[in-house]
């Protein structure tokens, strides 16, 4: 399912076309996937509709699951058969100071799959044997596509709050990725309240249920502030409201490829007594390193972490990504190659 042009998706045109393309033959260094499964991501929407500049023709597809079926030159043979996943991380330079230190999320050659190379919305791939995860035999293929983008970045925005167990948490909208913070905060910060703030009173009530000590409305009072909040709303009001929420010396972490609104890459105005006053930060999460996505997951496998799908056929790919710009997101789509 290859993108060929930019567009709004509406529902009364397919984005995406169906293909008969030649297979990947893997270059030197990579290996070739036969994709069992592939799970959309909003930051397709993104792409589709031009926020994140992506090369055309594109097979899109970020979190895919397969098994490997073909080695390029100088590959370890071992790789063969193995059932490995592949997150937006489909390379990086490994020689730049980003890279040095572990952020390779930031390295200015920094690939994200579907992007930069074709991804899993197909039945095979090539990627860079580097860059490929090994998934834990607890995990069904439908269940860790999902962890691999949602669930890294997820892990990742909440290393970037730096909060300590008992330290209170805020998130701000309440879809794919932060359903998943939610389980891990349980996990790991197991004394920390969570306060979680969605527009959608079914949201609210999935974050009750998961285990959120308060859920509200985006311009509702938590009964105790945040030292820390991550952002995956699309919009910036939330971004404005959390931040006059914010405690004291508290973080921002926003989760968030591009924002939309008109204003969508300008901060909008702050009011700096009640936004930034106080020791108040902001932090972005950009991308996700190799190590978000290994050790979210290992972290899902031993907690058995267990996302709610909905599956799909690659056919139905233009389906399931009207379904989300329609606002019906429970439960992460997935595509059954
Ligand atoms: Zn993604
Ligand atoms: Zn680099």
């Amino acid at each position: 399912m290859r993108l060929h042009q930019i567009g709004k998706i509406d529902g009364r045109r397919s984005s995406l076309s169906l293909e008969d393309l030649p297979l990947p033959e893997p270059a030197a260094g990579e290996v070739r996937i036969q994709v069992h499964v592939c799970a959309v991501c909003h930051t397709e929407l993104d792409q589709i509709e031009g926020r994140v500049a992506t090369p055309l023709p594109r097979v899109l597809g970020h979190q895919v699951v397969g098994k490997v079926d073909m080695l390029g030159e100088g590959v370890d043979e071992s790789f063969l058969g193995q059932r490995v996943g592949v997150g937006w991380i489909g390379g990086a330079c490994g020689q730049c100071r980003w890279c040095d230190r572990g952020e390779e999320n930031l390295c200015p050659d920094f690939e994200g799959t579907g992007r930069d190379l074709d991804g899993g919305y197909a039945e095979f791939m090539a990627v860079n044997a580097d860059f490929i995860h090994p998934i834990p035999e607890a995990l069904k293929d439908e269940h860790a596509a999902p962890f691999l983008c949602a669930g890294a970045i997820g892990l990742r925005s909440l290393r970037l709050t730096g909060l300590n167990n008992g330290q209170v948490l805020g998130l701000t909208g309440f879809g794919a990725s932060n359903h998943l913070v939610l389980a891990l905060a349980r996990a790991a910060l197991p004394e920390s309240p969570v306060m979680v703030w969605a527009r959608n009173p079914d949201q609210r009530e999935q974050a009750l249920a998961a285990g959120a000590t308060w859920a509200g409305d985006t311009f509702d009072d938590p009964p105790d502030q945040p030292d820390a909040i991550i952002d995956t709303t699309p919009v910036w009001t939330p971004i404005m409201e959390a931040l006059k929420r914010l405690a004291p010396g508290g973080r921002l972490v926003i989760n968030a490829i591009s924002k939309e609104a008109v204003d969508r890459n300008r901060l909008a105005e702050l009011d700096y007594p009640a936004q930034l006053w106080k020791e108040k930060e902001i932090k972005s999460v950009a991308n996700v390193a190799r190590r978000d996505i290994s050790d979210f997951l290992e972290t899902a496998a031993d907690h058995g972490f267990t996302p709610e799908i909905q599956t799909f056929s690659l056919e139905q790919a233009n389906q399931a990504l009207n379904e989300i710009r329609s606002g019906n997101i429970r439960g992460a789509k997935v595509l059954v190659i």
